[in-house]
């Protein structure tokens, strides 16, 4: 649930009649990080999903299946979501690590999937051409791992609700750096909700702890706000630059953050 929103959870056909057939809304959660229709300015604080996955939900154990069957039969397209029910869509707000054993997959598709965020693993997938997911409304951000992607060519992201986008710049969430707490990292301040390796260099996070930074780069066919778990201030270091058109350094996100303007909100008078 979205501790966030300050919604009712809906379920089943409740506004069947007001939105369609009642299986699609079933599916998914709302979210009102970027409320587009009274976009503020400045801009408010924005925080990542706070949720956690749920890993006794049947989604996930489903989700789980499938990526096992789709990792044994080598299958190129791999479409996990249209083979659950609303139900179990909605419980799967992130991908398991065993998403990087789909080597051979060349064509990702999650779309209208309920994500709130994608796990580094994501960028062991190294056959992956097309990555897909188009309308998921509460996926923000990314993970600077799928990168890593090296045939990636193809994407469609609903780019106006990533952080930073270029049509509204809404903000990004104020990044950690320190000591990992024990166990695993609050995802409504850290973003991801594991942290195992460098983002940049693979090798092993340390007892001093994670840097995070914001990059937004160009991946396939999107520019996007790329989330880096870094195990050093050098390997922040090494980061390429951001994309044209974009904050072209490594940043830490927050109100601070002076991005170039915006290309449709509303300004201040
Ligand atoms: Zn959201
Ligand atoms: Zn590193």
């Amino acid at each position: 649930m979205n501790e966030q929103a300050p919604r009712p959870q809906v379920f089943g056909n409740r506004f069947a009649d007001a939105v369609g057939p009642g299986d699609i809304r079933a599916s998914y959660d709302l979210c009102s990080c970027f409320d587009y229709a009274h976009v503020q300015v400045p801009a408010r604080q924005v925080r990542f999903h706070p949720e956690r996955q749920d890993t006794s939900a049947p989604g996930w154990l489903h989700m789980l299946a499938l990526i096992d069957d789709a990792a044994a039969d080598g299958r190129e397209v791999f479409r996990p979501l249209v083979e659950m029910s609303p139900e179990e869509r909605r419980q799967v707000i992130t991908l398991p690590p065993s998403v990087g054993r789909l080597t051979a997959v060349k064509h990702l598709v999650l779309y209208r999937s309920n994500l709130v965020r994608l796990p580094p693993e994501i960028g062991a997938m190294a056959s992956l051409e097309v990555f897909e997911p188009y309308t998921s409304q509460r996926l923000h951000w990314f993970p600077y791992e799928l990168t890593r992607c090296g045939n990636l060519k193809s994407s469609t992201v609903s780019t106006r609700l990533i952080f930073g986008n270029i049509k509204y710049r809404p903000p990004f969430p104020a990044l950690m750096q320190g000591p990992l707490p024990p166990g695993s990292p609050d995802p409504g301040l850290w973003g991801p909700d594991s942290v195992t390796s460098c983002s940049v260099c693979g090798g092993p996070i340390t007892e001093w702890g994670v840097r995070q930074a914001w990059l937004s780069a160009r991946v396939a066919t999107d520019v996007l706000p790329l989330l880096v778990n870094a195990c050093s201030d050098a390997c922040v270091g090494a980061l390429p630059p951001g994309a044209e058109g974009h904050v072209r350094v490594p940043h830490s996100g927050g109100l601070g953050v002076v991005q170039p303007e915006a290309r449709d909100a509303p300004r201040p008078r």
